[in-house]
């Protein structure tokens, strides 16, 4: 669709190298693409949350300064209320983070991030959308940090933000604890976030490098582990920084469904929760173990997808499994060493069973 050229005057010019993030359309019986939870929680698990989420009164407000909200997540993550800022899913912290902090850094002639590649989309696009320049950092071979690579960019580009996943997508691996280190001391005038959209399944986590490192914050999400559908998501970081994002945050960004319902599943739900994580970290080794027997190559993963290698290009792979009502996620777009790669969420047992039969005839 043509851009008029009024609009095209008006429009940030980074505006035309993005795209509209468009999930894939259609039905597939099996859908292994977006990192969500399977169906897991008890029938009374999703009563309570039904109840839990209706408004006391429609025609109001949620509540502005997400006081509950706020302190759920706070007893959840050891931390006080003031240390935590929630958004519409990390997502929105993203944003958030990036409208405060698009200005360049003392010495740099533009405003940047420094982040990893592969990786996650949104850091890039986020800081696109502001202008900001955005400085990606090839992982190693075995998919861990490179920092000597991190450490250069973080000297040459002079970044506002160094964004982390860890554990990482789409690879799933955990940065190294040494590595992670080393990048926050190389990049102690930047803030860095440590992005743990997908710590649940991991075997430990980066909390406390908040108390340690006063350049330092935290993303986490409830996304990932069967409640994709409330977009909740939030920051723990130096209050601070919470008090500086919270003047960016729209005052009324969390509904009342999503603040009410997330708030008691933070309460009441943990052990579900937490049974939910370790059943899917249990059913993605027994996938990976499935994959290896089929001579693909798997990633170790610490998150609830696989990165797996194929034989084939991987867009044919990703093809030939759509046609069979398996959607996965491919990158092949990228190229490079991208496009012997899919990522596959874990699902279900069956649906487990259905990718490791459909893929075996395929990849
Ligand atoms: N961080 C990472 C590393 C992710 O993979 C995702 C989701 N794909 C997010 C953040 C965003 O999660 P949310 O649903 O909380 O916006």
């Amino acid at each position: 669709m043509p851009t008029p050229d009024f609009l095209s005057a008006l429009l940030r010019p980074e505006l035309a190298e993005l795209h509209a993030y468009t999930p894939v359309a259609g039905h597939f019986p099996v859908r292994l693409d977006a990192n969500e939870s399977p169906p897991l929680l008890s029938a009374e698990a999703r009563a309570a949350l039904a109840r839990a989420a209706v408004p006391e009164d429609w025609g109001r407000y949620p509540d502005a300064r997400l006081v509950e909200l706020r302190e759920a997540i706070a007893a959840r993550c050891g931390v006080e209320p003031d240390e935590v800022l929630a958004g519409v899913g990390s997502d929105e912290v993203i944003s958030i983070l990036l409208t405060a902090l698009s200005r360049p850094r003392p010495g740099a002639d533009a405003a940047s991030i420094v982040t990893t590649s592969p990786t996650f989309v949104m850091y890039k696009l986020s800081a696109r959308a502001r202008g900001m320049r955005a400085v990606e950092v090839p992982l190693d071979a075995g998919w861990d940090l490179d920092v000597a690579g991190l450490v250069r960019a973080v000297e040459f580009a002079r970044p506002s933000v160094v964004f982390i996943a860890s554990p990482n997508n789409p690879t799933g691996a955990l940065a190294s604890a040494d590595r992670l280190e080393a990048v926050i001391a190389a990049a102690s005038d930047a803030l860095v976030i440590v992005d743990e959209a997908y710590i649940d399944f991991a075997p430990r986590d980066q909390l406390a490098l908040v108390r340690k490192h006063p350049n330092v914050a935290v993303l986490r999400t409830l996304s990932k582990i069967g409640l994709a559908s409330l977009r909740v998501g939030w920051l723990v970081g130096d209050r601070a920084l919470v008090a500086e994002l919270d003047k960016v945050r729209q005052p009324y960004n969390l509904p009342v469904p999503s603040q009410r319902a997330a708030t008691f599943a933070l309460r009441e739900l943990g052990g579900e929760l937490r049974r939910a994580a370790a059943f899917i970290a249990e059913e993605r080794e027994r996938l990976a173990r499935g994959l290896i027997e089929l001579g693909l190559s798997v990633a170790p993963s610490h998150a609830n997808f696989l990165w797996v290698g194929t034989r084939r290009p991987a867009g044919e792979v990703f093809e030939a499994l759509a046609a069979r009502g398996v959607l996965v996620r491919s990158f092949h777009g990228a190229g490079g060493r991208l496009a012997h790669r899919l990522r596959i969420t874990v699902g279900l047992r069956e649906e487990n069973d259905r990718l490791l039969a459909e893929i075996a005839a395929c990849a």
